[in-house]
């Protein structure tokens, strides 16, 4: 097998199991490896430091998946993988099958490039790795079996398979789709899923808990959706939370198409949904002197690489700026960052500069971050990508 060698002491990333190797970290190639081969990663003194899969086209030359020097990257090991995944699920009391639910989550799981996420009986499986391309032909059968599914629907983000070199026929990959459209549980509330066209793959499943939360302090309230993609948290806080209405924006047309079929769905009537920009929506409520109860505040990420962090923390300092002047006094903002380049620490300050210019005190009442079914990989901090802050804005 092909051997990439470390730099001198660049290996104790890789031993804490960070599975990205970048071009920067690597001395040499020995062997000749072809984009997709599995290839050992060496320290500079020769010994082992974990398995990857080799990709040259890619920045992150390396995907390390295997510790174990005596375990190839064999279809028993992904079954291995796959199992324990589905095993997490279990445990959390997931694998209700008319509820939707992250089955594996990349580098959460020791997957790193591939994402598989069920939808009742569907399975949409979305892929970023080229190792993890090449090598679906051996995972969706295992899949099957595991999940017993009626379909399996594969997507790609063109930008992300133009970077990896992913030739990947997007669409149904086995099975059959479904016949109408797909509705799904959380808890009771039911949600049309759109899983060939929607965003992401269906439903935002990393905001599942932080809803439940969220609808605790809205009780009674009169709250604002920003970017509501499908209504995730207004249904919740309607439903759950008795808040007292809730307007929805998000700039997608579809999206609040949805929105409006899943108040619908659900029988509830104080919800309403319109398409804006986030930004001149907020700009222009603030002027207008409106207030609200509770504020979510869930955009879209602003950063997808370091070089855009200072841009998008400016970004989350305006808004939040905008959404505490839209916050009665006293009232809950549900403010959330998705930005994986973007730390805890970093965006606890985006706030405190926000809080600071609109001369409000903030109390942040919870910490939260993505669904249990998104585990955080310790070694990997851009798994802890999602930041969701409850807080009162006295
Ligand atoms: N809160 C949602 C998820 C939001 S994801 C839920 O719980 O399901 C971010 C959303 O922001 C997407 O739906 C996207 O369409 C929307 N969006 C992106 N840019 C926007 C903009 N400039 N103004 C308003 N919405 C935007």
């Amino acid at each position: 097998m092909a051997q990439v060698i470390l730099k001198p002491r660049k290996a104790r990333t890789f031993l804490s199991r960070h599975p990205w190797v970048f071009d920067t970290s690597i001395d040499r190639v020995e062997g000749e490896p072809a984009d997709g081969d599995p290839v050992d990663l060496i320290a500079e003194k020769g010994r082992f430091i974990a398995r990857g899969i080799y990709n040259r086209r890619s920045r992150i030359r390396v995907r390390l998946y295997g510790w174990d020097a005596a375990e190839p990257l064999d279809g028993a090991f992904w079954r291995r993988r796959l199992e324990a995944a589905l095993r997490l699920r279990s445990l959390l009391g997931y694998d209700d099958r008319r509820q939707a639910t992250r089955m594996v989550y990349s580098e959460g799981d020791g997957l790193s490039g591939l994402i598989v996420d069920r939808y009742g009986d569907y399975l949409v499986v979305q892929v970023t790795a080229l190792g993890m391309a090449r090598r679906l032909s051996e995972i969706l059968p295992i899949l099957v079996e595991l999940v017993q599914p009626q379909g399996i629907l594969v997507r790609t983000e063109q930008a992300m398979a133009r970077s990896e070199g992913i030739e990947l026929h997007p669409g149904l990959h086995w099975g059959q789709l479904p016949a109408g459209p797909l509705t799904v549980l959380d808890g009771e509330l039911r949600f049309q899923v759109d899983l060939a066209e929607g965003q992401k793959t269906g439903l935002y499943l990393d905001q599942r808990e932080n809803r439940r939360a969220a609808a605790r302090y809205l009780a009674g309230r009169r709250v604002l959706d920003m970017f509501c993609y499908s209504g995730g948290f207004s249904l919740a806080a309607s439903a759950w939370g008795k808040a007292r209405q809730c307007l929805g924006f998000d700039s997608s047309p579809k999206a609040i198409e949805l929105a409006r079929v899943n108040a619908q769905l659900n029988a509830l009537e104080n919800l309403s949904f319109e398409t804006g920009d986030g930004f001149q929506v907020l700009d222009s409520l603030a002027a207008g002197g409106e207030r609200f109860g509770g504020v979510i505040l869930d955009p879209p990420k602003f950063a997808r690489s370091r070089a855009a962090l200072d841009d998008a923390l400016r970004a989350y300092h305006w808004l939040n700026r905008l959404a505490m002047r839209v916050v009665e006094p006293g009232g809950i903002l549900v403010t959330c960052s998705c930005s994986g380049v973007v730390s805890r620490e970093d965006f606890f300050y985006a706030l405190l500069g926000a809080a600071q210019q609109s001369g409000r005190q903030v109390q942040v009442l919870e910490q939260r971050g993505a669904s249990p079914d998104h585990p955080i990989a310790l070694g990997c901090p851009e798994s802890d990508y999602l930041k969701c802050f409850i807080c009162r804005v006295v």
